[in-house]
């Protein structure tokens, strides 16, 4: 494993009846005859508004999930990254898949009901971060909606997939993109957007669902106030900012995923992201805590208006997003029922807040947060690490900015009152990038990305490695304490699923979908996917047969970013859907046979010692989110340091002329000289030969 990954950067709906199956009469009566438990579908993203991710259905169970298996799969037409919760309503499974694709099947036979292609074009993947993904649909009665990595809301008929309608939700002359999936609250589609890292001003909007029109929108950060303030909020937030023309740059505050709904008290929580960019010296040099970046805001469904927020981390410097997973629960504390909002956002520290007036319960460290000693029980307020703010130096600490927990979901079971978290220990180290210039459209987090590249000294970069963890952890929300762990080989592992029947599903890295006891972690089933899984295991039940399903497929911006540093290449992306049942009859074909080691074919390094230092600090402006920190790909595109003969023949073409466009590679030749190319090629090359070295 690998830390050049570090561099960088129940309310159960009634329509789920728990129905207690009669053993006896079942003996009795011959099967055919046996009425058929009633069907439990899954209709929302974290199946419900409160996302706690957690089934009622215990037909399959810690006694008999020894045999589930494979009922049926589909392979996508995709090889990037797969991130979404497929939906279950009426018999048909509605996903999305990379590229903005959506996708319906039928649950029971796996045939493929339509596919609609928004036709993003490819190209835009310059300005996505964190993959080409996207997170799945929303449905209410005969209307589907989902968002597109160009910025679009696009509303299709679920039954036949054809167009409604469809809305450009953001400005395409700046560098947004749409990964989160929507939410469908009161009639309307609530979706937001990301791009803090290229530079842009976060918000979130809702479409009337009938025809696409904006009902209203929220801004999370304040833009330039020589201009009117939106809402009173921003005149508040605007308070909180200083000494920079943040709003040149955007400010951030992105609300690219997480959100959750209290129908009772109509307050819609949104999770919002990091600051644009990450350095508040730079964003915003007077000081501030900067609201309302890294937050959670409790809004009005009805018109998007403020009603309370809590700011995990003021003064954001990390890219210690907010934007995790939010669940909302009513159990005991002290005594007292309590209705909570709980997150276990990047920072490390996991989240206990009051959702009805915002109000803090508790806080604790999740995993290795260095960057802050504890939370002010008292103020609600993180008490910061000495030189954490790497003003002076260069500041190493945990969670790097992939965070102690991404946009992976976790699950909560009231029946063992455990919060699962998909939780990584990664270090980083940050420091002042001196030369920043904003680079509209590009990197832009002004930190200098080659501080936290790891060491050459062979010893020293094994250490680093080796502090790179994933894990399960199972967190006591009330005792705000770990119960236990389960250490993977490394992060980035898949979101969670809990059931009644005591079973806890994950997804991991190495490509595996596990179902362990969800009261003691005890691995029970395992399943050989043959590609990493980083998205959310979901459940049904449908004619009497309970099912589990997954998206599969290696991706993210972990996975991009940060290969594995012994020349094994990238982990393979084999896009699936995955459905299983109990004495399901399907089966994967066999994997195809990979190399094990890449082959580097450098030629001689002709360049000098200053060029492949320029090709250096190019690349991890430019290449790196795609390519992987020190050029080690750990996703699909491909690894720079393997290049054909015949690449580097074409480099330029490529490069500068965009030749490969069609598969995302787009060409630089706005932003890179002819001399800035062959200086990244200088580097890659360089890079080759370190890792012949090693060999
Ligand atoms: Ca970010």
């Amino acid at each position: 494993m690998n830390f050049t990954r570090s561099i960088l950067v129940l309310l159960f709906a009634t329509l789920i009846v728990a129905c207690s199956r009669d053993e006896g009469a079942a003996e009795l009566v011959p099967p055919a005859q046996v009425k058929a438990l009633p069907d439990v579908e899954w209709l929302k993203h974290g199946l419900d508004d409160g996302e706690a991710r957690y089934s009622e259905l215990a037909d399959i169970n810690t006694e008999n999930v020894a045999g589930l298996s494979l009922a049926w799969y589909f392979d996508y037409p995709t090889n990037r990254g797969m991130e979404a919760t497929p939906l279950e309503r009426d018999g048909i499974l509605y996903s999305t898949g990379s590229w903005s694709l959506a996708y319906a099947h039928d649950a029971v036979s796996g045939e493929l009901l339509w596919m609609y292609d928004p036709k993003v074009p490819r190209d835009w993947a310059l300005h996505a971060c964190c993959d080409v993904v996207n997170r799945g649909v929303a449905l209410q009665g005969d209307t589907l909606v989902f968002g597109t990595i160009d910025g679009r809301l696009v509303s299709l008929e679920a039954a036949t997939g054809k167009l409604r309608w469809e809305v450009q939700t953001t400005d395409k002359s700046l560098p947004y993109t749409i990964t989160g999936a929507p939410r469908i609250v009161k009639g309307k589609a609530i979706i937001g957007n990301g791009g803090a890292e290229y530079g842009v001003r976060g918000y979130i909007s809702a479409y009337n669902l009938d025809d696409g029109a904006m009902a209203w929108r929220f801004y999370t950060v304040p833009g330039n106030p020589e201009k009117p303030f939106e809402r009173p909020a921003m005149e508040r937030a605007a308070e909180t900012w200083g000494g920079g023309p943040w709003w040149e740059i955007g400010g951030g505050g992105t609300v690219w995923d997480s959100m959750a709904y209290d129908e009772e008290l109509n307050l819609l929580y949104i999770g919002v992201g990091n600051g644009a960019p990450w350095n508040r010296e730079i964003r915003s040099p007077a000081g501030g805590d900067n609201l309302y970046l890294s937050s959670i805001v409790a809004l009005n469904a009805d018109d998007g208006s403020y009603v309370w927020h809590y700011q995990t981390t003021p003064g954001d410097s990390w890219d210690y997003t907010a934007t995790q997973h939010m669940i909302l629960a009513d159990i005991e504390i002290g005594g007292t029922e309590r209705r909570v909002i709980m997150q276990a956002p990047k920072n490390g520290f996991f989240y206990v807040l009051d959702r009805k007036t915002g109000e803090f319960i508790s806080a604790q460290a999740y995993g290795l947060a260095t960057w802050a000693t504890h939370i002010d029980q008292e103020t609600g307020r993180p008490v910061e690490a000495e030189g954490v703010r790497y003003e002076d130096k260069p500041a190493p600490i945990f969670p790097a900015p992939y965070g102690a927990h991404n946009w992976h979901p976790m699950s909560y079971s009231p029946d063992t009152g455990l919060v699962y978290i998909p939780a990584q220990d990664i270090p980083h180290v940050y420091a002042q990038d001196e030369y920043f210039v904003h680079k509209p459209g590009f990197w832009n987090t002004g930190t200098d990305a080659r501080a936290a590249l790891l060491p050459s000294d062979p010893t020293e970069r094994q250490a680093v490695i080796d502090m790179v963890k994933g894990h399960i952890t199972a967190w006591d929300p009330v005792a705000q304490e770990e119960r236990w762990r389960i250490t993977h080989e490394g992060p980035w592992n898949g979101g969670m699923l809990s059931t009644a029947g005591n079973l806890l599903f994950q997804g991991n890295a190495e490509g595996e979908l596990v179902a362990y006891s969800a009261g003691q972690g005890e691995p029970l089933w395992r399943f050989d996917a043959q590609t990493g899984i980083v998205a959310p295991p979901m459940t049904f039940r449908l004619k009497g047969e309970q099912y589990i399903a997954v998206v599969a497929g290696w991706g993210g911006t972990y996975a991009l970013t940060a290969g594995d540093d012994d020349n094994s290449g990238p982990k393979p992306n084999y896009s699936r859907l995955l459905v299983f049942k109990l004495g399901g009859q399907a089966a994967l074909p066999a994997a195809p046979q990979r190399p094990e080691k890449l082959t580097f074919t450098p030629p001689k390094l002709e360049a000098t010692p200053e060029q492949v230092e320029e090709g250096l600090k190019l690349f991890h402006t430019y290449c790196f989110v795609c390519h992987g920190a020190e050029a080690i790909a750990g996703g699909t595109p491909p690894d720079l340091r393997a290049i054909s003969t015949e690449t580097r023949a074409n480099w330029d073409a490529i490069v500068l002329g965009g030749l490969h466009w069609e598969k995302g590679m787009v060409g630089f030749s706005k932003a890179l000289s002819k001399d800035d190319s062959d200086n990244i090629l200088s580097y890659v090359t360089e890079r080759a030969h370190f890792a012949l070295k090693k060999e």
